[in-house]
């Protein structure tokens, strides 16, 4: 089965689905790889790497798309890539299925199987697949240096003939892969880190990095975790508590990371214009939830806000195309093992599809929408 991987067509995607290492091991495991010249340009990848993997080099997306049985992707294929397909072909991204319909239907259109890598369930057999986890570790990490970069301060108390500098205050908001990351980031730089979160197991995982815990603790907080691990929706009741507790601490605040999603709904919104108000001239607040609405009143996508008191708030997308070759590295290592679940022992293209994790990914199949939570 030949698999092609194309260069990214959304604008300022910087990462690459397949890097030369894993091409290398997708050829052992009896796939064909076609890359589109300069896929791998804009990560440190280069062609000749490719090639000496064992890819064969196609001149553009629609030569490589139109020979392959498969199509990994970082991001949603365009349009014209979709167009390319063969029929009945097998595409494997982050399709953002809730909100990119216009995709979701022109993959059903084309009859493709395509597969949502977002919805790869968090079971101990997908880890090695988990894209969200493997670049959110990263978002989390780019996140403190993004602000520490924009934060006018340093981040360790240093004690100096000049006197002595403080020590930054980071407070992290949602502390699920990308905020732990964040907290230990922070912690390593230097600051004196506080967290919030909404589920209750993350007050342990937090003191466990060295940071303090602050959330309102009540009978809802205690059952705030779904069975599959996330986040629910909070009632309006705890928020206004929640945003009591957190206006009086984030007004003390350096720098603030939100990282604060709930699958398929709109970021919660953490942190408001009065909230941000509090804060102090030079603070800077890092919004990683920006391209899904954003956690903080006022941020705007792609842009660093700075309010009428003197706060930046930093609305950059995609963090993990900021360190594209390691996210790169990453997501084409959790594409590689997918690839697994697509190939029979005898190294034939046969996916099983009522395997438990292509059947929880797979959103659309045979001309339709196939996902439960995607119908319409
Ligand atoms: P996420 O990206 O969906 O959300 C980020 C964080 O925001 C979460 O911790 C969530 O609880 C938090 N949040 C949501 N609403 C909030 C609010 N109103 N106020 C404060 N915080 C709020 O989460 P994630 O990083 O994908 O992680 C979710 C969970 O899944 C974690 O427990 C993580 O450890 C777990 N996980 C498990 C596996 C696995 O078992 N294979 C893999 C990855 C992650």
């Amino acid at each position: 089965a030949v698999i092609a991987v194309t260069k990214e067509s959304r604008a300022g995607e910087t990462r690459v689905a397949a890097t030369p290492e894993t091409v290398k091991k997708l050829i052992a495991a009896g796939f064909a790889v076609t890359v589109e010249a300069g896929a791998g340009t804009a990560a440190s990848y280069l062609d000749a790497d490719y090639e000496a993997a064992g890819a064969m080099l196609a001149k553009d997306a629609k030569s490589a798309i139109s020979g392959a049985d498969i199509l990994f992707k970082v991001r949603a294929p365009s349009q014209d890539e979709i167009a390319a397909l063969k029929a009945g072909a097998i595409v494997a991204a982050s399709l953002n299925p809730h909100q990119d319909k216009d995709t979701l239907n022109a993959l059903a259109a084309k009859g493709a199987s395509a597969v949502a890598m977002e919805f790869i369930p968090r079971i101990t057999r997908a880890q090695v697949m988990d894209v969200l986890s493997s670049q959110a570790n990263l978002a989390g990490y780019r996140a403190v240096i993004e602000g520490a970069e924009a934060y006018g301060k340093a981040m360790p108390m240093m004690m100096t003939a000049a006197g002595t500098v403080a020590a930054a205050k980071v407070f992290v908001m949602g502390v699920g892969v990308a905020g732990l990351q964040a907290i230990a980031t922070a912690r390593r730089l230097g600051a004196v880190v506080t967290a919030t979160d909404v589920r209750p197991a993350t007050k342990e995982q937090v003191e466990s990095l060295g940071a303090k815990f602050i959330a309102v603790e009540d009978e809802e907080f205690k059952n705030a975790q779904t069975a599959g691990g996330y986040a629910k929706e909070m009632s309006a009741e705890y928020q206004a508590k929640q945003a009591e507790l957190i206006s009086s601490h984030i007004g003390k605040q350096d720098i603030v990371i939100t990282t604060a999603l709930i699958p398929g709904r709109p970021a919660p919104r953490l942190v408001t214009a009065a909230q941000v108000a509090s804060m102090k001239a030079g603070s800077v607040i890092v919004d990683l939830a920006v391209e899904q609405g954003g956690n903080v009143e006022g941020v705007k996508l792609g842009e660093t806000v700075v309010t009428a008191n003197g706060v930046k708030i930093l609305g950059a997308p995609n963090l993990p195309g900021r360190i594209a070759a390691d996210a790169s590295a990453l997501y084409a290592r959790n594409l590689f093992a997918f690839s697994s679940l697509l190939l029979n022992k005898e190294g034939q293209l046969a996916p099983d599809w009522e395997d438990e994790i292509l059947k929880a990914a797979l959103v659309t199949q045979g001309g339709a929408i196939v996902h439960p939570q995607l119908k319409a």
